[in-house]
């Protein structure tokens, strides 16, 4: 790296303006204001190198995308808005500064698109591999944030958006070599997922939407997390998983299961929440099962997946 430490910082700093009334970049802490009746989300995720995504494999500017995304991803998946974040990062010494011009390059449009600057984070070294953690805080209305044990029995089960676009972008980039321009929209979606943010928030303020998660693992696992902090079980109708043209397109050439991508490829950051029947829902989604009482063969965490004869898991990472 050709740039210092400080010198990085500076140059970082240069590119996220921070609102009036909050200390980003360039102190000890960064400063926000507290509001009444609002309430602070945090999370936090870390990527490494060799672990999360191969350096061959990911241009820089997806890279620095693809951190921020995930993160500004779970704020949407609890219905808030992101206010800002922050970026740890461990950086191998031959790494060149057109690695971290093009990382922060991605890293800043996806943070001028939700208008969520960075406000601060760590830089160090590391003796061979990259690693990157981000930190994003969020808010929404005190008591509004959607939780996943809020799923009720009789509740329909809905997804923002398409399925396993994602899963099969990333066989496409292991596998290769990317044949047509569908095979390209499908690693896109992979590279460079848009967080569902703004559904998120309409969805928050929807009365009738109970439970909610963003979907990073395939909804054969995230379902899971839902029914067991519920209490409950589920009923998914294999025929109606939201799958893109491109994406049976691509199983059907090279003989993958659209099912099994869609289920538990995961990354496809869309977001899986439930809603009593009736409820009228401010945002483009798909119903593809029911919450189901526990009891008559029904344990809570467990799916009948209707149209198939099999289970599916998800990803998982250990
Ligand atoms: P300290 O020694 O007090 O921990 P640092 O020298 O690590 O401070 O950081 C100085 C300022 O730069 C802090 O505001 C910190 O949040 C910010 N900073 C450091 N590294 C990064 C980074 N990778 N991205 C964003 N901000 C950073
Ligand atoms: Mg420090």
């Amino acid at each position: 790296m050709e740039k210092g430490e400080f010198e990085l910082i500076e140059w970082i700093k240069g590119q996220f303006p921070v609102p009036d009334g909050i200390l980003g970049i360039g102190d000890d802490c960064a400063v926000l204001p507290q509001r009444e009746g609002v309430e602070t989300l945090v999370s936090t995720d870390m990527l490494v190198e060799g672990v999360h995504f191969l350096l061959e494999d990911i241009d820089p500017y997806s890279l620095g995308w693809k951190s921020a995304a995930v993160n500004l991803s779970d704020i949407a998946g609890m219905g808030g808005k992101p206010i800002g974040t922050f970026l740890c990062c461990a950086l191998p010494k031959g790494l060149d500064d057109g690695f971290l011009e093009g990382f922060f390059k991605g890293y800043k449009a996806i943070s001028d698109r939700f208008d969520c600057p960075l406000l601060g984070g760590d830089t160090t070294s590391s003796k061979d591999r990259l690693c990157i953690n981000v930190t994003v805080l969020g808010e929404c209305p005190a008591g509004h944030s959607h939780k996943r044990s809020q799923a009720m029995p009789g509740d329909l089960v809905c997804v923002t958006g398409p399925l396993g676009d994602s899963g099969a972008g990333l066989k496409i980039i292991l596998e290769g070599p990317v044949a047509d321009g569908q095979e390209n929209t499908l690693r896109e979606r992979h590279y460079r997922p848009v967080p569902r943010v703004e559904e998120g928030i309409r969805l928050a303020s929807t009365p009738g939407v109970n439970a909610m998660m963003d979907i990073s693992d395939g909804i054969g696992s995230d379902l899971r997390h839902i029914l067991k902090a519920s209490g409950a079980a589920a009923r998914i109708y294999v025929r109606s998983l939201p799958l893109s043209a491109e994406m049976q397109d691509v199983c059907q050439k090279r003989g993958w299961d659209p099912v099994e991508l869609a289920t538990g490829g995961g990354e496809d950051y869309e977001l899986l929440f439930t809603c009593r029947p009736g409820t009228s829902i401010p945002v483009a989604h798909t119903v593809i099962g029911e919450i189901l009482a526990t009891g008559s063969g029904h344990d809570a965490g467990t799916v009948e997946w209707i149209g198939s004869n099999r289970d599916y898991t998800g990803f998982r990472h250990f």
